[in-house]
């Protein structure tokens, strides 16, 4: 989706919400003072990421498909554009948001208490309703620049995420496996993933990382410009596979990018975007979202091609935290637990 696009999208589900008269005026459960007043069952927003991203399209579509059984769970879903997956998963846990996108990796760390939950430690109210797409980290590069592997990034200014997103972590774990210090090395930068693409093409940045599912709005921006670009690989990863188990080898298909200036595939490693949520969040709401999502997979897999090979089984795998119980009255139901 373009920006533009996206933008528009937003403001259709704004005005729609307003519209639409939704329960208690628009506000979300924790605004309506829901902690004191027993948690809200009517109204639930998913935290996703920048309009150009995948998140943005996953959210929309849960929300979507939920919706569209307002008169058997009254219960309205909303989606909000963020930062990305520590954003949300930090907004989850202290009850701003009833649900989250975030990559599996994060799940992880949040859950053991690693990297940007060092110092908080485990986040033992972290729960999970499935998972969702592939993200890949990706790495795009104006063909002017000189960047051909990532060590070639050396000197040069690359936006490798705001401190909310997924992908910044991703960044830095790929720049120190290519034995580059991102502090030190490169002119980091650190700016929504949503801007990477205007700043590639304006010539204010040489490259851009974004773990994100592939085809996005971000790249289709990237590489519709007139400055010519092209997806470096990032190779030699069996080591930072070993190390981190939640990473996996991907690629990015040449099919999906005609503008980009590769001739093949791109060998990457990747991740998978989840769905979380909060042991605070009632079973009957969490529930009814897992329900809906595994019942409607066939309009799921329609809204976007990231989502074509979603399957029950792939949706519950990669993932560390413990299930909601509200999922896991639906999985055992289903007959999937
Ligand atoms: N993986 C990114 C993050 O967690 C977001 C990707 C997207 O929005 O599709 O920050």
């Amino acid at each position: 989706m373009s920006r533009i696009a996206g933008k528009f999208f937003l403001v259709v589900l704004v005005a729609g919400l307003v519209l639409s008269g939704c329960s208690k005026g628009g506000q979300s459960a924790s605004e309506q003072g829901g902690k004191s007043s027993g948690p809200d069952r009517s109204f639930a927003t998913i935290g996703t990421g920048g309009l150009t991203g995948v998140y943005y399209v996953a959210g929309g579509a849960v929300s979507k498909i939920v919706n569209a059984k307002y008169d058997q769970y009254k219960l309205k879903v909303t989606v909000e554009s963020t930062g990305g997956s520590v954003f949300n998963i930090n907004a989850v846990l202290s009850g701003d948001l009833e649900f989250g996108v975030a990559q599996s990796d994060r799940q992880s760390q949040a859950w053991k208490g690693e990297a940007e939950w060092q110092d908080k430690g485990p986040q033992k109210d972290l729960r999970v309703v499935c998972a969702l797409h592939a993200e890949s980290v990706t790495l795009v590069a104006a063909d002017d620049a000189s960047i051909n592997s990532i060590g070639d990034l050396k000197g040069k200014r690359v936006n490798i995420g705001d401190p909310g997103s997924g992908n910044r972590g991703n960044a830095i774990d790929a720049l120190e496996n290519a034995g580059l210090n991102w502090e030190t090395d490169i002119k980091a930068e650190q700016l929504k993933a949503v801007e990477s693409a205007k700043l590639l093409q304006d010539g204010r940045i040489d490259a851009y990382f974004y773990t994100v599912g592939h085809p996005n709005g971000s790249m289709m921006e990237a590489t519709a410009g007139t400055r010519k670009v092209h997806f470096v690989p990032i190779d030699n990863v069996d080591n930072l596979i070993k190390k981190f188990p939640y990473y996996a080898k991907s690629f990015i298909p040449k099919k999906l990018y005609p503008n980009a200036t590769n001739t093949s595939d791109t060998p990457t490693y990747g991740v998978k975007a989840t769905l979380i949520t909060s042991a605070k969040v009632p079973d009957d709401v969490v529930y009814a979202v897992t329900k809906e999502i595994f019942e409607n997979l066939d309009t799921l897999r329609g809204l976007h091609p990231a989502f074509e090979t979603l399957t029950k089984e792939n949706m519950l795998e990669g993932n560390t935290a413990p299930y909601h119980d509200g999922a896991m009255k639906y999985f055992k139901e289903a007959g999937l637990m």
